[in-house]
């Protein structure tokens, strides 16, 4: 019998003479991996659902660990990312954060939606996309379970004298605790007037404010500090423009 869903093509790998291996974030079962037969054919009417970025409506069927493309339409074409260079530098960003973070037949309704939404954000913006890619961040690893804690001090829970952020504890730090606390990030308002507006705000009124770069980047410390991993090939292509 077969299975309808929703995917996004995170990354293509061809096999044998015409067909090709998907890795694909999928609505219902998460991560995983489809053959995609003969898509690599000239007039091949799935070839366009085979395509990175893409997100199709698609019917499979299960063969052991694998399924299999029967055929599918492509919902939205997001081929635009790829005209503007750093559009689709964070384009390819997202792709490797989502192959890394994604467990198999594990569903993430919410995250796949904000993905959508981000590559149509990305696809027609090309200014502000770096607080874009921070609410990304931050409201992902929010999802995760490592939303950072601002109202009170995550080693004592009082509410005053909150002066200090710490990645790795997950929040704001008191003046007293910080004492005894190493690696500690001096915060002011403003940062986390920031952090709290990037997660709670959608992608569209995000675009529209300017976010200081001190946010951004402490965001995305944070990020790869919660998703263990740091060494972002797509980011290189940057040269250190953004995130250093
Ligand atoms: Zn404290």
């Amino acid at each position: 019998m077969s299975i309808r869903d929703e995917i996004i093509v995170l990354r293509e790998i061809q096999y044998k003479d015409y067909d090709k291996i998907l890795h694909c974030f999928s609505k219902k079962y998460g991560k995983i991996q489809i053959m995609a037969k003969r898509v690599r054919k000239s007039h091949s009417e799935n070839s366009s659902v085979s395509l990175t970025f893409n997100h199709s409506g698609v019917n499979l069927i299960k063969n052991k660990d694998m399924y299999i493309l029967l055929d599918g339409d492509v919902i939205n074409n997001y081929y635009k990312i790829q005209n503007h260079y750093k559009s689709y530098v964070y384009g390819s960003y997202t792709l490797e954060i989502l192959n890394h973070i994604l467990q198999e037949n594990e569903s993430n309704i919410k995250l796949f939606e904000m993905t959508i939404k981000l590559f149509q954000m990305l696809s027609v913006e090309s200014e502000g996309i770096e607080s874009l890619m921070a609410a990304y961040e931050i409201k992902l690893i929010s999802l995760m379970g490592f939303r950072p804690l601002m109202d009170r001090c995550i080693s004592c829970d009082v509410r005053d004298e909150l002066c200090y952020l710490s990645v790795e504890e997950g929040g704001v730090i008191c003046k007293s605790c910080a004492k005894t606390m190493l690696n500690l990030i001096k915060f002011d308002a403003n940062m986390l007037y920031e952090l709290d507006f990037l997660i709670r705000h959608k992608f569209e009124d995000i675009i529209k404010i300017e976010i200081h770069s001190k946010t951004i980047q402490f965001i995305h410390v944070y990020f790869m500090h919660h998703a263990g991993k740091d060494n972002f090939k797509s980011l290189k292509l940057l040269g250190g423009d953004y995130y250093e």
